[in-house]
């Protein structure tokens, strides 16, 4: 018989949000199971089923994914779109057949339509074009979506998709070729200090907008929703106002203290236009962010500059 006691399985424990889930666990009495990379492979359906079915976890936060900015997943669609695929569907299946009670699936804003009326709301899902720059992993987080909506119709099993917008944080990647634009341009303002560089190289032409939420909020709404929120329809997880990556560059700038100039350069793609959610829904259910943009960036700044040796 399965005991009654709740065992919370982070899937993606080393990620920038199954990190930050992990540390929000445990900060309220929770410890959560997790898998090496070399213990369990999450793109073998064989070895998910057998991992589930000797933990027997009763909670599932689905964060394991192919992550990666706009180069990344314009340069790699085949890993982004495999890779996504597979480790969503072995996780969900694998969560249902062994009788876990709860998952937490972790989408992302790029599912929406480029072009969808900002800010997005819910409701835009399938209602246009995907952005071609990561259509890829668009696409798998769409399957993913729709894999929990059709097994809580057919199996009852409640699953709920979460959709966060850009995130930050400590544990990001800083990666400069695969990275997104907050981590990238917190490394390239660095650096250029460091070799006291005239200026620093930001991509595209500086006019596109973002929304960037700290990880540490997202995990304090994941494990808000896993408490609160029971239904099929997707719910944004988002910080509320965005700004143009010319003015995130500039802020950047300004909290690394670099004293040259920005440089944009329109050779590189500006990606969709604009990314901003619609948090209504979540905030109605009484959650809203508490980390402001500088404060997140000036803390994300410190852990990078403690850790930039073992980057
Ligand atoms: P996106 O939100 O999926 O488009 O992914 P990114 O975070 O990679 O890019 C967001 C925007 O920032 C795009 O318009 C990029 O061209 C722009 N950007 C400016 N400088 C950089 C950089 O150094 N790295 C990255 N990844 N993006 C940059």
């Amino acid at each position: 018989m399965r005991s009654t006691a709740v065992t919370v399985f982070v899937a993606g424990h080393n990620g920038l949000v199954g990190s930050a889930i992990c540390r929000k666990l445990r900060s309220s009495g929770v410890q959560p199971v997790v898998a090496e990379r070399s213990e369990l492979d999450l793109t073998r359906q064989s070895a998910v089923e057998a991992w589930f079915e000797e933990h027997s976890p009763t909670e599932v936060y689905l964060a394991a994914a192919r992550v990666g900015g706009i180069h990344a997943n314009n340069s790699s669609p085949a890993d982004f779109i495999f890779e996504n695929l597979a480790i969503q569907t072995n996780v969900i299946h694998a969560a249902w057949k062994s009788g876990v009670s709860k998952l937490l699936f972790l989408g992302s804003s790029c599912i929406y339509p480029k072009l969808a009326p900002q800010p997005m709301t819910e409701d835009c899902l399938l209602d246009g074009k995907l952005e071609p720059t990561n259509e890829w992993y668009a696409v798998a987080k769409i399957a993913g979506i729709k894999m929990c909506q059709a097994y809580r119709r057919q199996y009852g099993f409640n699953a709920i998709s979460v959709m966060p917008t850009n995130l930050y944080g400590p544990g990001d990647n800083f990666d400069l070729e695969t990275s997104h634009v907050l981590p990238a341009l917190i490394r390239k303002f660095h650096e250029a200090k460091q070799s006291a560089a005239a200026s620093v190289s930001v991509w595209g032409t500086g006019n596109p907008r973002r929304e960037f939420l700290h990880v540490d909020d997202l995990a304090d709404a994941c494990v808000f929703l896993m408490r609160n929120y029971d239904d099929e329809d997707i719910i944004n997880i988002g910080w509320g106002k965005d700004i143009s990556i010319g003015e995130l560059a500039a802020l950047i700038r300004d909290v690394t203290e670099y004293g040259g100039e920005l440089e944009f350069d329109s050779s590189k793609p500006d990606g969709t236009p604009r990314k901003l959610l619609d948090t209504s829904r979540i905030n109605a259910l009484g959650w809203s962010p508490g980390i402001g943009l500088r404060e997140g960036i000036e803390g994300t700044y410190a852990w990078f500059v403690d850790s930039v040796d073992r980057l």
